[in-house]
């Protein structure tokens, strides 16, 4: 055959019959393990569960049903202060421990985490909306996977760093987000262990349950009283964190815009400041891709906990050559999805952690349909009550579109075209953000061009959102900086003298 011929025989795609008839039903299969949860919750404050100050609280609303599930304890900028007095006074002896002996108490924190993982993984799907298959097989046992992986750094650090001798900051002020409550936890507090720190940390308004249930585990392993203290609270709170004279160093993870405020409020201070923002990940489908295996990256990169990934694969870029046979399978692929009940073990899209999240999601879909691309959603029926979103495609979009531009943190998929290996390029770093990116391709030589061309932190070949404790993950541009995991991630929780 010539070798023409032989070029356009191996471009041609044979197209798969999609069959789009009627869809398999489940019977309900709910997890049935208990989440051991209080109805109140006060503050980790010096090894000790501690009632607050102003004696307030706030509720804990399951977004699968929108009842009540606990009530929380709203720190105030007092219990803040006593948070960090306690943080203070262990943080030298908690230095001086011998690397191995902090992380006997890693060891420990992970193994425990393990013991209660069934318990961790309901009372995280029931507090965050998440589906319980994803909270088991995801985000517990990787909470446990960032505590061993640092618990092997611990007495280990001056071979992080040759040459130089690693001293901890001292205490450490941690703020994180709605979206993976526990891992986020397990990703700041790990590491700042780790190296010889002590923490305040923060969790999101909306999902406290895991980190009280941990500060139970933090107990329990016999941690010295004060080298974790967790206090609750919304932004007033996260704010007197973050601006606390004893912090050293601040670690914080969520919206670019309360990251750009807490980067003014610490500019000057002194204080060692990382910050993991927002994103609007490109994720480049390439025409000579593996496209079945591609839809399925593309499916898990935009839907996987509803789309509240700091990574989501938000903004999908396929080569002109195969938008219509990625779209249909797509089309397929996500009528296939089950939105629903979180606590059914067949559920793949749960519910929207917040009403103000759902409203927001709600707003830009609308914006995107106004602005004129096309959108598909499948015809799932939603639960009566909670708040739930069905996944959406949106094909046709232009780069000015908001949905193109804007991070919508839900489950939406923004679909662009290209032509060329450049014009992909161009169009996947025309953003502010640059958390991460994926890119599906048969070819070698192009994932390494695209590799080093992409301004993102993470660049996934032929796979999507993979996460590991000893892989470095953090921004470009508007997505912030720092890294969090591997040995990069270390380092930005010591001093090197
Ligand atoms: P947010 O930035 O408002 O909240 C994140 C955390 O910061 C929460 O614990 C919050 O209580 C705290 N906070 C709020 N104001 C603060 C302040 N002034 N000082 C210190 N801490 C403060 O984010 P959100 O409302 O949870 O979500 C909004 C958007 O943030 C999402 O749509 C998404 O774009 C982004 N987000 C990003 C990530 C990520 O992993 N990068 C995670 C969640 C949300």
């Amino acid at each position: 055959m010539p070798v023409a011929a032989k070029k356009s025989a191996r471009r041609r795609r044979v197209e798969p019959e999609l069959i789009f008839g009627d869809l398999w039903t489940f019977d309900p299969a709910p997890e049935s393990a208990d989440p051991k949860l209080q109805t109140r919750y006060k503050l980790f404050i010096g090894g000790k569960l501690v009632s607050h100050k102003r004696g307030r609280y706030f509720e804990s609303i399951n977004p699968a049903t929108e009842k009540p599930l606990a009530e929380i304890a709203l720190a105030s900028a007092q219990d803040v202060d006593a948070a960090y007095a306690a943080a203070s006074a262990v943080a030298p002896v908690w230095a001086n421990f011998p690397g191995a002996e902090r992380g006997k108490y890693l060891y420990r924190l992970a193994r425990l985490l393990q013991d209660r993982a069934r318990e961790f993984a309901v009372a995280e799907m029931l507090d965050g909306g998440k589906p319980i298959k994803e909270s088991r097989d995801f985000d517990v046992p990787m909470a446990a996977a960032h505590f061993f992986y640092h618990a092997g750094w611990a007495d280990k650090l001056a071979y992080a760093f040759p040459g130089a001798t690693p001293v901890p900051h001292g205490v450490v002020g941690q703020v994180i987000p709605w979206n993976f409550p526990l891992l986020m936890l397990a990703w700041k507090l790990a590491p700042a262990l780790a190296c010889g720190n002590t923490v305040v940390l923060k969790p999101a308004e909306t999902t406290s349950l895991t980190a009280m249930k941990f500060a139970e585990s933090v107990m329990e392993a016999g941690l010295p009283a004060g080298v974790v203290n967790i206090v609750t609270g919304a932004g007033e709170t996260g704010a007197a964190v973050v601006n606390h004279p004893r912090a050293s160093k601040v670690a914080f993870t969520g919206s670019t815009a309360v990251g750009q405020h807490i980067m003014r409020a610490t500019a000057g201070t002194g204080k060692k400041l990382t910050l993991e923002l927002g994103r609007k990940a490109a994720n480049i489908v390439f025409e000579d891709a593996p496209l079945d295996q591609a839809v399925e990256g593309i499916v898990n990169g935009i839907f996987f906990n509803q789309g509240h990934v700091c990574c989501a694969g938000s903004r999908l870029l396929v080569q002109e050559g195969v938008e219509e046979a990625v779209l249909k399978r797509l089309k397929n692929r996500v009528r296939m999805l089950r939105v629903g009940d979180p606590m059914d073990k067949n559920t793949d899209i749960g519910a929207i952690n917040s009403k103000a999240q759902l409203a927001k999601i709600t707003e830009l879909v609308q914006s995107g349909v106004e602005e004129g691309a096309e959108v598909y959603q499948p015809e799932c029926e939603l639960p009566k009550s909670g708040w739930f979103f069905k996944p959406t495609l949106f094909s046709g979009v232009e780069q000015s579109h908001r949905i193109a531009r804007e991070d919508v943190f839900g489950p939406v998929l923004s679909i662009l075209t290209f032509r060329t290996v450049d014009e992909a390029i161009e169009k996947a770093n025309n953003t502010a953000y640059g958390l991460s990116a994926g890119v599906w391709t048969d070819k070698g030589s192009r994932i390494l061009k695209m590799s080093t061309a992409l301004k993102a932190g993470v660049v996934w070949a032929n796979t999507y959102n993979k996460f590991n404790p000893a892989s470095p993950l953090g921004g470009y541009k508007e997505s912030g900086f720092g890294r969090e995991g591997g040995k990069q991630g270390l380092g930005d929780y010591v001093k090197l003298t």
